[in-house]
């Protein structure tokens, strides 16, 4: 399936969750099996060569991507959540939003120091979610070697500023 195929199957809806947004919404291309497979299949060829040790998904979208990476690649899980959600001991990083503040956890001790990770979400905005979560694991010890997403959004400028960050990043689709 070509990435235009994939695209394709990704529909756009007007102002959600705000007005004026125009909202990539996934479910569609995930609820198509050949569709499914196939972006977990690219994304998998890009990270294989690193050989992780772990997969890390963001809430809560990033979950599905980077479970299904995981199970791809035989590594291990972690979530990294938003505040309040994970039962056991926490680490967290707050972060700020164009409107407010957020908070990122992760269970305490399930990174280990020096784990080479792999940062999974379903798309890359301004890319402040992902450079919270990437700041968060190097807090841990980890070093992320690559965070990668199914969709880019490039006019808001989110990969370059991971780049910036040093963090290397993939997308499938723009
Ligand atoms: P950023 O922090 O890069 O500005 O926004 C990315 C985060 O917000 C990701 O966790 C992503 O799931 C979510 N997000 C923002 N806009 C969209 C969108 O249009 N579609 C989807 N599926 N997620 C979005």
């Amino acid at each position: 399936m070509s990435i235009d195929s994939l695209t394709a199957l990704v529909r756009t809806i007007a102002d959600f969750p705000k007005p004026g947004i125009q909202f990539r919404d996934i479910t569609t291309l995930l609820a198509d099996g050949a569709g499914f497979r196939e972006l977990v299949d690219h994304m998998a060829r890009i990270v294989e060569p690193l050989d992780p040790d772990l997969v890390v998904g963001v809430e809560a979208r990033g979950f599905i991507l980077a479970a299904a990476l995981a199970h791809a690649l035989g590594k291990g899980f972690v979530p990294v959540r938003k505040a309040g959600k994970l039962p056991g001991r926490t680490v967290g990083i707050d972060y700020v939003l164009e409107y407010g503040a957020d908070r990122l956890e992760l269970h305490e001790g399930q990174v280990p120091r020096g784990a080479r990770v792999l940062l999974v979400d379903d798309l890359i905005a301004t890319g402040g979610t992902a450079q919270a979560a990437a700041q968060l694991l190097r807090e841990q010890g980890a070093n992320v070697l690559m965070a990668i997403f199914a969709i880019d959004l490039p006019d808001l400028g989110g990969r370059l500023a991971l780049e910036a960050d040093g963090v290397a990043t993939a997308a499938i689709m723009a």
